[in-house]
């Protein structure tokens, strides 16, 4: 359906569509634009033009049309007090991070907090009527805007003023009457500059008329009521209308104070600081003219560089004032803008990171970067960030509690961005043409490339305006589901009986029965879901392999068989198995709390994995866990184990689990059904979940982490045990431990007994000597050393190869015997790890043709090897540990030439 056909239609039906009460009380007249022919209510007799069209549009900078003036903060207060005085019940803001959606990463606007989706269906789940919110909402399409228009934020607080029209709420009179007021009456702008314009909206089926109201051409905010489902030729009236007006508070407090853009007053006192730190001259009367073109120029160009370059000339600005004044401004909005953002994103649980939503996040912080480099601003985010939150904080208290959180995120993802800096240059050095947005894509995508780098190493001038929408766009999160492709219509519901008695025994109808599928009545097989896999057992006596739920009928896998329909078996859960996954289950939650607590408060579940004998939970997270980390985890999950607490589950109503528990209760996900499961184990973790767990956090006896690793950008996976795998896995480990530590042992032993050795060695050396070269003539064997002594004047010989002997004692007695007698060569061979070693000797009398260096070269090769030296020293060896007798008796033969 065409928003144009639907407005064409309604504009020819005004008293039915969009005439109310308040119109006809105040006078209000109809008018069609002259310029753009669409309709507008005004009491300005003399308006002739819509408020884009109207020459006083932005006419309220540097003039505002209000008595009073009210910042960002004073302005939620006198809009809350004007709703609640009139009924409304003010409520906190949803996070940011919009995890009871999975079609969205983030709220992008207040209507967003009471959708819940269920199947197709786009279901409103509203805590009060009516009702009020202050919602900061996060959009990224329109980032290049952001600094330079004066009004675009990348992010910004959204007043919901929601309505169910029955005996609480109301519908349109109402609603216009209240906005009407709450800008005349609450904040003081004459009745005659309020214009309301006919529009209307559509979405997911639905649609209505809606009326947008603007002061001086500015629009503040724009009541819709979704009023209709169906086609133009064909609708009828929606069972459940809504009332949903957005309007943005920064626009509000704008109004009032009149300043040139609205970055200057609606991050209170912060934009001045910053401004002032850098010594700019603003010259306030060339800002309001400067800024007033920006904003008309706005609507009237599509290339925001082209509405820059007529404002510029507009404004009759030098180069040297958009220099000095107008580029470091710019560079400041959008610094402070970007920081606000982060601040939600990541208190909320967001983390920056190259997928999902934490795309946008790690582009900001890395957009604040560049600027300030580029600008050369010497700004301390972690002061920026403190600065931010002081003031939010009469708005949103709960900033509070992650402050530190947020810093210590920023300046861990600020780190790594100063890290991949010299990577990048590399790239940038290699680009030989100007990129264009495919390529500035690519670059960011693959390489982590900002275009406000490239802006910044002056590779490109400007950011092409498609730049962040094509982004923006590519990483829109549609989850696709998978279509069910069996035929299982006309079934009923399975009846789950792990849900209410549990047997691990029961009887139950077969309802339907096809190739190995089998559909029960009622069934106590858990069906694989929330991460947990399924039961097995026995069906009829087949064994039960798989078991999945499709929508509310649970499919049981059969091997080896088929049974008859209309039959009734009996089925047994294969209880142990059962027990291991419900304890690897529970301990996911109890592992995912202390993973929290430990690490900051950034940490979601990603996702989890429960099997019998193993199981894991992804986590969000910046970087790799440390042994220290890990450490602490696995303790206090110990300690939950430990005190044996209780693990209750209780029935709630979708929202008021909500509003009791709030969002961290969707670790495991969105849950799709009106009443929500809450598992708590007492006050340590809270969660929505549909799986198995114990009673008693005692019963799963130990919690152990085998492994962790960081599986992706942001998200680290932790792998553990519990129950009696866990105690089997440490008993295991403790084993291993204490061979290793006895091998150890055993080691040091050696060494001692070594030491012991050479020490005695050393004392019995000189005997040792004496008692082998004394030994006259003959073959002796002295402490298992062979000694062979010949006739006076020939060659005498020694050997040795006991295991006992090292190098050490080789040398020191090659080197005595050598000394004592000089026609004596020694052999000494020991094994040292998985060579042979060999020692050789020559004294000075024994000959030329008996030296040291041939000996062992010839040794050596017996052993395999090689080895070689001087006449009176040499060294050697090989691998051959079978021929140690051989190379000694090469050596003997060497010397005694028998
Ligand atoms: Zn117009
Ligand atoms: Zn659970």
């Amino acid at each position: 359906m065409d928003k144009k056909e639907i407005l064409s239609k309604f504009s020819t039906d005004p008293e039915r569509y969009y005439k109310v009460k308040l119109f006809e009380n105040e006078g209000f007249m109809r008018k069609s634009c002259t310029t753009c022919k669409r309709f507008y209510w005004t009491i300005d007799e003399n308006r002739v033009n819509c408020p884009d069209h109207s020459d006083d549009t932005y006419s309220f900078i540097g003039n505002p049309p209000t008595k009073k003036r009210f910042d960002y903060t004073q302005a939620w207060k006198e809009v809350e007090s004007f709703f609640q005085k009139n009924g409304h019940t003010s409520v906190s803001r949803y996070p940011v991070v919009c995890r009871w959606r999975d079609d969205l990463y983030f709220t992008i606007a207040s209507i967003v907090d009471f959708q819940r989706v269920m199947g197709s269906k786009v279901v409103f789940e509203f805590p009060a009527n009516p009702l009020v919110v202050p919602q900061t909402s996060l959009r990224f399409k329109d980032l290049e805007n952001v600094g330079v228009t004066g009004r675009h934020f990348s992010s910004f607080c959204m007043i919901g003023q929601h309505s169910i029209p029955n005996s609480q709420g109301y519908w349109k009179d109402e609603c216009v009457n209240l906005d009407y007021r709450l800008v005349t009456e609450q904040f003081g702008v004459d009745k005659k500059e309020i214009v309301f314009v006919e529009d209307v909206w559509e979405g997911g089926g639905s649609f209505g008329s809606s009326l947008e109201f603007f002061v001086k051409g500015l629009e503040l905010g724009n009541a819709v009521f979704t009023e209709f489902q169906g086609d133009l030729t064909n609708y009828r009236t929606l069972d459940q209308q809504i009332i949903d007006m957005g309007a943005g508070l920064e626009r509000f407090a704008w109004i009032t104070m009149g300043t040139p853009t609205a970055y200057d007053c609606c991050f209170g006192p912060i934009t001045s600081n910053l401004i002032e730190q850098t010594g700019i001259d603003t010259n306030s009367e060339l800002l309001v003219r400067y800024f007033t073109e920006i904003a008309k120029n706005f609507e009237r160009f599509n290339d925001l560089s082209e509405v820059r370059k007529n404002a510029i000339k507009s404004a009759g600005l030098s180069n040297e004032q958009i220099d000095k004044i107008i580029t470091p401004l710019e560079g400041i909005y959008l610094i402070i803008d970007h920081i606000r953002t982060l601040i939600f994103a990541i208190s909320d649980g967001a983390l920056p990171s190259n997928v999902g939503g934490g795309y946008n996040l790690r582009m900001m912080l890395r957009r604040i970067i560049s600027t300030m480099d580029r600008l050369s601003l010497k700004f301390d985010i972690n002061d920026m960030i403190d600065a931010q939150i002081d003031y939010l904080n009469d708005t949103y208290p709960e900033l509070e509690e992650t402050r530190e959180d947020v810093k210590t995120i920023i300046t861990i993802e600020a780190d790594r961005y100063e890290n991949s800096k010299f990577r990048m240059q590399k790239i940038v050095s290699k680009l030989n043409q100007k990129p264009t947005v495919d390529d500035l894509i690519r670059l960011y995508e693959s390489d982590g490339v900002t275009p406000d780098y490239l802006k910044e190493m002056k590779v490109i001038s400007d950011i092409p305006s498609t730049f962040y929408s094509k982004l923006s766009e590519l990483h829109q999160s549609k989850k696709q589901k998978a279509q069910d492709q069996l035929s299982l219509e006309g079934l009923p519901e399975t009846e789950l009986l792990y849900y209410a008695d549990d047997p691990k025994e029961f009887d139950a109808k077969v309802l339907k029965s096809f190739n190995q599928y089998v559909v029960l009545d009622r069934t106590s097989f858990y069906a694989r879901g929330g991460g947990q896999e399924p039961d097995h057992g026995t069906i009829g006596g087949f064994d039960v392999v798989d078991v999945n739920k499709h929508g509310n009928i649970v499919l049981h896998e059969l091997k080896g068989g088929a049974i008859k329909e209309g039959d009734t078996v009996s089925c047994i859960v294969d209880s142990q198995r059962r027990d291991d996954i419900t304890k690897n289950h529970t301990s996911t939650h109890i592992l995912n709390s202390s993973s929290r607590s430990v690490l900051g408060s950034w940490v979601w579940q990603h996702s989890a994995f429960k099997e019998e004998d193993h199981a894991r939970l992804d986590i969000t997270h910046h970087s790799a866990l440390t042994d220290d980390e890990i450490v602490k985890i696995e303790n206090l999950a110990n300690s939950v184990v430990d005190k044996n607490m209780s693990v209750t589950i209780e029935n709630f109503d979708r929202g008021t689990a909500e509003q009791k528990y709030g969002f961290k209760i969707y670790q495991g996900g969105i849950v799709p059904v009106k009443s929500v499961r809450i598992v708590s184990i007492e006050d340590f973790d809270t969660e929505a979940c549909g799986g198995t767990h114990v009673k008693k956090t005692g019963e799963i006896k130990l919690v152990k982490i085998t492994r962790t690793k960081r599986i992706q950008d942001g998200v680290v996976r932790i792998e553990f045990v519990s129950g009696d795998t866990a105690l089997n896995y440490t008993k295991q480990h403790d084993v291993d431990l204490a061979r290793e530590s006895a091998e150890l042992k055993d080691k040091a032993k050696l060494k001692e007994k070594r030491q012991e050795q050479k020490q005695e060695l050393r004392e019995r050396l000189p005997i040792l000597v004496e008692n082998i070269t004394e030994c006259k003539i003959g073959t002796n064997n002295v402490d298992e050393i062979v000694v062979d002594i010949t006739e006076p004047g020939k060659p005498n010989f020694c050997s040795a190869m006991n295991d006992q002997y090292d190098e050490f004692f080789h040398i020191s007695l090659g080197e005595r015997l050598i000394e004592k007698d000089p026609l004596m060569v020694y052999c000494g061979i020991f094994e040292d790890g998985d060579r042979i070693r060999a020692i050789i000797y020559s004294g000075e009398q024994v000959g030329k043709d008996k030296k040291a260096g041939d000996i062992a070269k010839a040794v050596s090769e017996v052993l395999g090897g090689a080895g070689g030296g001087t006449q009176r020293f040499a060294q050697g060896g090989g691998k051959d540990k079978s021929k140690k007798n051989d190379a000694i008796e090469k050596a003997k033969t060497m010397v005694l030439g028998v």
